[in-house]
């Protein structure tokens, strides 16, 4: 973090301006054409007035290049030339460590192999490159997606790799190569076939998978690696290194069939598309994409089989709080046949028009196979509630409900009783399945949190204080801000002793902010404000140190942005008066000390007002023992505001009395 300079790493994505203290420029996260967003390299940190998008350095990796926060680190340390030690790696954990290197450097010779038999080779030219050109595939989309063939001969790549020195283990491992048990004969797994390496978010060579083009009937028409220690189909998605940028700009990922339906949706100009790979979709792929973007936009064909699949995919996606739509092609048409006969125009026509609500259509598609058989059609409404009450957006949800009572022909009353007993099911099941993992309490400290763990459960809102009727109060931002910016600022405070011997001693900020509201048990009326104050506090418990990178590099946007916004200073400051108020260095001090007090006083005074006005609330349904006391504590509280309010040199007027 701190070799790492923000301006120079936001700088290589984003085009920025100095102005005043800060940088700033357009905003990657949001649309814009006047710039809000600001870049301060003396804090480090990132901050969008716009949207509100903020953080620190590695926040600004994971939130635009999508990495997880140990990627985001390691891209950091490759820039700054750091080596990263992992430490207290065992002896196993080590070799486990140099397999997987081995694996990943394997898988990227074969990639480069492939693709070089492709144009290099009689045989490639003629088999491979010929059927991926019959597939309407242009060069430039070949290479970019490392298309490849694997040679028709029992074993030429493997020993061509054995050649180059690479172990049968790590051959063997990657799947690359198949070892017969009984006679130790070595095979290629991929012979005869036109190859599509996968790969990984960051572009490196997980693994294959090779489509035959004999007629051989009992060879499968795909092949796929095996899963091994860096090849997990189930991880995976087929295009998304390529689509990744295309799928966070456009807010939106298509999901289609085929690796080949992803590579023509690319050549068409429709980037932002994806496929599983071999396997039907799963919840792990489905969080990769919301890395992206939570709108997804299945693609498939009408048959049986795609109806089928993309179905079963709804539940899961919906589970996972995307918005789903769906497009289905004509007449057995797929992306890559649509867009080969009408053209990348035509195509993209199609899907912009052809766009449909998930939930409707599934309640179509089952409505159409039960026909008017009264008992299916009962198991059929049970079943569209079972998906409604996967929605989680309230709005939505009772739209869904409205649309799809009128295509099942019954009341909304029906449906919606419908669903909330599927809510209530599916409530149970979680409450279950909350019970026995353990240790969900425990918070984990921001290097433990990594993007892909599930996000805990939002907090019940903080029980609201008897006091916090009021709106928050600027005092309250201001104090933490004070907080924040000054916090282990030590400041010297004179007092007297008992025998009346003046005394000096030193406080940070911190201490004397948090120190003082503990005394008078005060707290903040902004629940965020109350949140920063909380933590701070446990921070001052734990070291003393006020620790803002804690809350620059939190999982939660608002808090982030929040933080980040007091901590940039957006006012363009002059040269000159930069150079004036160097000159002033100890009224700066100065000023910190006076301007901590006023706003600790102000701030209490406003609290007690507020004490005071609610008192006087209770005190219009009070009985008379309790109105006496209530009067009581309606006096003491405002002699207090008083008290301080002249303080500040402010005459509060006595409203209350
Ligand atoms: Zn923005």
């Amino acid at each position: 973090m701190d070799a790492s300079k923000i301006v120079e790493v936001i700088g290589q994505f984003v085009s920025l301006k100095k102005r005043g203290a800060n940088h700033i420029g357009c905003c990657p996260f949001h649309n814009e054409k006047t710039p809000s967003f600001y870049v301060s390299e003396g804090k480090g940190i990132f901050k969008c007035f716009g949207c509100g998008e903020a953080g620190d350095v590695v926040k600004f990796l994971m939130k635009h290049e999508h990495y997880t926060y140990p990627e985001a680190l390691r891209w950091l340390a490759e820039k700054y030339h750091i080596d990263i030690h992992e430490e207290e790696m065992t002896d196993e954990q080590r070799e486990r460590q140099s397999e997987r290197d081995g694996l990943f450097h394997v898988s990227e010779f074969a990639q480069k192999y492939f693709a070089d038999l492709l144009y290099n080779d009689e045989m490639g030219r003629a088999v491979g490159l010929s059927y991926f050109h019959s597939r309407g595939l242009s060069d430039e989309i070949i290479k970019r997606f490392g298309l490849g063939y694997c040679l028709e001969e029992w074993s030429n790549f493997t020993d061509h790799a054995l050649k180059n020195g690479y172990s049968e283990t790590v051959l063997e491992k990657t799947g690359l190569t198949i070892i017969k048990e009984d006679t130790g004969k070595k095979y290629d797994r991929f012979r005869g076939r036109v190859m599509f390496p996968i790969y990984s978010i960051s572009g490196r060579v997980l693994g294959f998978s090779g489509r035959i083009l004999s007629s051989e009937k009992q060879a499968a028409k795909y092949v796929n690696s095996p899963d091994s220690d860096i090849y997990n189909k189930s991880r995976i998605l087929y295009g998304l290194y390529q689509a990744r940028q295309a799928i966070a700009k456009a807010d939106k990922c298509y999901l289609v069939e085929g690796n080949v339906d992803v590579i023509s949706m690319h050549q068409s100009g429709v980037e932002n598309t994806v496929a599983s790979c071999g396997t039907s979709l799963t919840t792990e792929q489905i969080r990769l994409i919301k890395r992206y973007t939570p709108n997804v936009t299945v693609l498939y064909d009408g048959d049986k089989a795609g109806i089928k699949a993309a179905l079963r995919a709804i539940d899961l996606l919906f589970a996972e709080g995307m918005h789903v739509r769906v497009t289905l092609f004509p007449d057995g048409e797929d992306p890559d046949s649509y867009a080969q006969k009408y053209g990348s125009n035509a195509l993209q026509e199609f899907l912009n028009t052809h766009e449909d609500n998930f939930v409707l259509y599934k309640t179509r598609v089952l409505l159409e196979s039960v026909k008017d058989d009264p008992i299916r059609r009962a198991g059929l409404l049970t079943e569209t509630a079972h998906t409604i009450a996967l929605v989680t957006d309230l709005m939505e949800r009772q739209e869904y409900i409205r649309q799809c009572s009128y295509l099942l022909k019954v009341s909304e009353d029906v449906l919606t009783h419908e669903v909330s007993k599927a809510i209530n099911q599916n409530r149970e099941k979680t409450y279950t399945a909350k019970s026995e993992s353990p240790d969900t309490n425990s918070q984990p400290t921001p290097d433990q949190v990594s993007p892909e763990s599930v996000p805990t459960p939002s907090q019940d809102a903080p029980s609201t204080d008897n006091f916090a009727l009021q709106p928050p109060v600027e005092s309250e931002r201001h104090l933490i801000q004070l907080l924040i910016n000054h916090g282990d600022t030590m400041i010297v405070q004179t007092f007297k002793d008992e025998d009346g011997n003046e005394k000096k001693t030193e406080y940070s900020v911190a201490q004397i902010i948090i120190s003082d509201l503990r005394n008078d048990k005060l707290a903040f009326t902004d629940p965020m404000c109350q949140r920063i104050y909380e933590q701070c506090s446990l921070m001052l418990d734990m070291g003393g140190h006020i620790d803002i990178q804690r809350f620059l590099s939190s999982d939660d946007t608002q808090l982030r942005s929040f933080v980040a916004g007091l901590m940039v200073d957006t006012y363009s400051v002059s040269d000159s008066w930069m150079k004036m108020k160097q000159i002033h260095v100890p009224k700066i001090e100065e000023n910190l000390k006076q301007d901590l007090t006023d706003t600790l006083y102000t701030f209490k005074r406003q609290r007690l007002m507020q004490m005071v006005h609610s008192l006087n609330d209770q005190l219009r349904t009070a009985d008379e023992t309790q109105q006496l006391q209530l009067l009581t504590e309606i006096k003491y509280y405002s002699d207090l505001a008083r008290t301080i309010g002249q303080a500040l040199g402010q005459v509060i007027s006595p409203r209350f009395n």
